[in-house]
């Protein structure tokens, strides 16, 4: 889809419509997490989404049942586009005895499997320099000054894709501040491109990592997320100040909350 012809009301089937990919490579990050590669047919095709727009992958779950997951690509070219997927196995956690549902699916699943997806709207939309907030209950676009991102492990793909396009469109000077929450420093994803976003982007860009499990020579941020980081890291928010956050489910509520109290106009806070 061409950046000119987005007009979300237009997009019904875009986002419906369920089709067939092949998964072809699937290259470890580190002890939890691949790189995955899906090709279309048409060596020409591609998924064509704006900046955190994802797709959703089917697939099965231990008892045969049908489950759907929402993923970020990170790259794409014609024919294939490239995802980082965290598995979550069984016996690893204590609480969680099975694991996820699909990821354990997603990591067996045999190279030249055809698997199916579809393309999602998401909960913001970006656009040159404009935002669309929660687009399925609202077609108004907005501008904001700032955008300030908590994520946490795997839930850096959607932001990543936001400041990918920000920092790549000259036009837009928008100003963006990345909290970025794992348990180790080798859990973190994307680590070099954001730093070397932060430094060709200097004055609109700015990340923080912090890591729960840190040895002497770690010289970022200690802990989980908290009030304390946010007041020192993150400017003070004005109206046109959006909060993003993508993590999970207990951090989530967490940096909601954390948000509200900063001070960041409720209707501006986006989960993706
Ligand atoms: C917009 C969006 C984009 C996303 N993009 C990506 C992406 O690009 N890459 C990506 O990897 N994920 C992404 N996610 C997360 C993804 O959608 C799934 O939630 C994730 O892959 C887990 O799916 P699952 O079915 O395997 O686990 P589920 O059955 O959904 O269970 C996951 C939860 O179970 C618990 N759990 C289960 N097993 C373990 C374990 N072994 N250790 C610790 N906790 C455990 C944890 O609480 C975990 O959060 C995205 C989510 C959203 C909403």
């Amino acid at each position: 889809m061409d950046q000119k012809d987005f007009k979300i009301e237009s997009l019904g089937e875009y986002f419906t419509k369920k089709f067939q990919v092949t998964l072809t490579q699937r290259e470890p990050i580190n002890h939890d997490s691949y790189l995955f590669r899906f090709d279309f047919k048409n060596p020409k095709e591609r998924l064509g989404l704006q900046a955190v727009q994802h797709i959703k992958i089917s697939g099965f779950n231990l008892k045969g049942e049908v489950v759907e997951r929402a993923y970020t690509h990170v790259f794409e070219d014609d024919g294939y586009f490239q995802i980082p997927i965290k598995i979550y196995r069984p016996n690893v956690h204590p609480q969680f005895p099975n694991g996820g549902e699909l990821t354990p699916w997603l990591e067996k699943l045999d190279l030249n499997s055809e698997l199916t997806i579809k393309r999602c709207l998401g909960k913001l939309c970006y656009h040159n320099n404009q935002f669309i907030v929660r687009p399925k209950l609202n077609n108004t676009w907005s501008q904001f000054d700032t955008v300030l991102f908590i994520c946490g492990g795997s839930g850096i793909t959607p932001a990543y894709q936001l400041i990918q396009s920000i920092c790549n469109n000259p036009n837009d000077n928008t100003k963006m501040v990345l909290l970025y929450a794992n348990k180790t420093e080798q859990d973190i994803w994307l680590q070099k491109e954001l730093n070397e976003f932060q430094a060709k982007h200097k004055d609109q860009f700015t990340v923080h990592f912090t890591i729960d499990k840190f040895d002497e020579n770690w010289k970022g941020l200690k802990g989980h997320v908290n009030f304390e980081m946010m007041t020192s890291k993150f400017p003070k928010p004005t109206e046109t100040t959006l909060g993003v956050l993508c993590g999970p489910k207990p951090m989530n509520k967490l940096v909601i909350y954390l948000y509200e109290q900063f001070g960041v106009k409720k209707d501006n806070i986006v989960k993706f």
